[in-house]
């Protein structure tokens, strides 16, 4: 039974209700968003509390809004301040009159509970911001309103008391939690992926040997941020989840696993790692490493090959999978940033939605020819239609490539974000939506994708290394006037069931679900004739 933190830890917060004067909600505060994709919100940090006497002045994370950094809010009395795209001599005029006791001049104001503890959304009305009321906010609340690294802002948002102590306390009801939801994994470097997680704990726990607890962050395609954006902007409520996890599986450690570029997102979480263990005593160390920028290195075996220290990546063969050989042998539960916030949200009791099976939200990255991407949160019984309002296309819509780089293309955004929903249409599920306009080539895009899986393949089995070889020759003739529809087919379907990990399975999605909504596409191109008119190359 999971039992109100209220009771058990009074001392706790009564700590917290002291601490928090000053936090979130309280007096004037200017937030500056630092991180994401433009670092201009240090200049504008370092102008903000140049100017600042009496004003609090906060770094916090991006919102996920690429559109609206450097993003500026002035927060008094219950209303907030919304100056995006804020020029850095702008940042002293926002302070001083705050400082003046009135908000500035903004693209919008919200009123709120003085005590938001979740970035309050404009209303949608209001063009300017209105990417941040596209979808809900429930595990990016925090993401651009609260301080990274500051557990006492994460305690208040949690009322007063930390996932892991609940688990400490009760890991069986940590367990019973994540069953009876039936959360499944999120991201392809996830341990289960698109499947329930309490299975793999279960396993995990079970197996002989002292469990380990990995997050895998490690993302190399640029259009897939969500993990990062969580570990930059909320990475408390990636560690207190990984945490309680850790305790429910009996695990003796967590590791968060980066690629190299990521060192924003691993100073934070080291910042916040070390305000965690001064703020509680807990036996289970977090280590933070980074992997190679490799596509592959995301892959969770070979995930756990980099953390081994291989040069030679390469994914494991399973069964047995990472819950029973894992990390240096131990069994392992390893997740992304996204499945565990969903975790957090599970263990938390905050009510889960979503479709029965498949509750909780999903993050997706929309990019692709777009004025600026942006990372929004969408439940899993809404459409991806939602997706096109968080952006600006350029030109009229051709084609969604949603999952990732493998995966699926459509012409229709009418589907469902849950795992059976977009799988059911033939998409991937790595939380990406990249928006095309009509000037795309289809067989040029789907090349592209095969020299992808060419190039980056980790080598190991046959299927994939040479099967992506033949994908791109295939394609190739296409060009040259030969379009071997079927024998792209069956090259296709024996590279998805036959490889060794999801890469190969997933390689030749963009080709397939290309030719299936684009067929004339392709024939016109054996024809000598590229429709869209961008391929130069194309027999005259
Ligand atoms: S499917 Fe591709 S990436 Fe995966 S093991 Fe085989 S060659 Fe390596």
């Amino acid at each position: 039974m999971w039992v109100s933190a209220t009771h058990k830890y009074p001392h706790r917060l009564c700590s917290v209700m002291a601490t928090s004067k000053g936090a979130i909600g309280d007096g004037p505060v200017v937030r500056v968003a630092v991180g994401g994709e433009h670092d201009a919100g240090t200049e504008l940090l370092r102008a903000a509390r140049d100017a600042a006497t009496d004003v609090r002045v906060v770094a916090v994370g991006s919102t996920g809004a690429d559109a609206l950094a450097p993003l500026v809010l002035a927060t008094q009395h219950g209303e907030t301040a919304f100056v995006p795209q804020c020029p850095t001599e702008h940042v002293t005029t926002i302070v001083g009159t705050l400082e003046n006791g009135s908000l500035p001049d903004a693209a919008a104001t919200v009123e709120h509970d003085p005590g938001a503890t979740s970035l309050p959304t404009p209303p949608a009305a209001i063009d300017t911001t209105a990417v941040l009321g596209v979808g809900s906010r429930h595990v990016l609340g925090g993401c651009g309103w609260r301080a990274p690294a500051s557990v006492t802002d994460y305690r208040v948002s949690r009322d007063g008391e930390l996932l892991v102590e609940r688990a400490i306390d009760d890991p069986d009801a940590a367990r019973e939690r994540i069953a009876d939801a039936a959360l499944r994994g999120r991201g392809r470097g996830d341990g289960s992926t698109d499947a329930p997680i309490a299975g793999t704990w279960t396993t995990a726990r079970e197996t002989d040997g002292e469990p380990v607890v990995v997050v895998n962050a490690n993302e190399a395609d640029d259009h897939a941020r969500a993990d990062r954006l969580l570990l930059e902007s909320a990475p408390l409520a990636v560690l207190d989840a990984a945490l309680a996890t850790a305790h429910a599986v009996d695990a003796t450690d967590v590791l968060v696993y980066t690629n190299d570029a990521e060192s924003l997102a691993r100073e934070r979480v080291q910042a916040a790692a070390d305000e965690l263990a001064a703020d509680y005593d807990s036996d289970i160390p977090i280590q933070v490493v980074a992997g190679p920028d490799a596509y592959t290195a995301g892959e969770m075996t070979m995930a756990l090959e980099a953390m081994e220290g291989n040069d030679r990546l390469e994914a494991r063969r399973r069964p047995p999978g990472p819950a029973q050989y894992g990390l240096y042998g131990r069994p392992t539960v390893i997740h992304t940033p996204r499945t565990f916030t969903q975790v957090g949200q599970a263990l938390a009791g905050d009510g889960l939605g979503g479709v029965p099976g498949d509750p909780g939200t999903r993050l997706f990255t929309v990019a692709g020819n777009v004025d600026a991407p942006a990372t929004i949160e969408l439940s899993t019984d809404a459409t991806l239609d939602d997706a096109r309002g968080a952006v600006a296309l350029d030109g009229g819509f051709k084609t969604a490539c949603v999952g990732g780089r493998f995966g699926g293309l459509t012409r229709d955004l009418d589907v469902p974000a849950s795992t059976s929903g977009l799988r059911g249409a033939r998409l991937g599920t790595n939380g990406v939506i990249e928006l095309f306009d009509e000037s795309t080539c289809m067989v040029a895009l789907a090349g592209r994708r095969a020299k992808l899986a060419r190039e980056e393949n980790c080598g190991r089995c046959v299927p994939c290394r040479e099967g992506s070889k033949q994908l791109v020759d295939l394609l190739r003739d296409v060009y040259a006037g030969e379009y071997q529809s079927e024998m792209l087919r069956e090259l296709a379907r024996t590279m998805r069931e036959t490889s060794t990990c999801e890469f190969g399975q997933e390689a030749s999605r963009p080709v397939t679900t290309a030719m299936d909504a684009f067929e004339p596409e392709f024939r016109a191109h054996a024809d000598g004739r590229c429709p869209s008119g961008s391929c130069s190359h194309v027999r005259s």
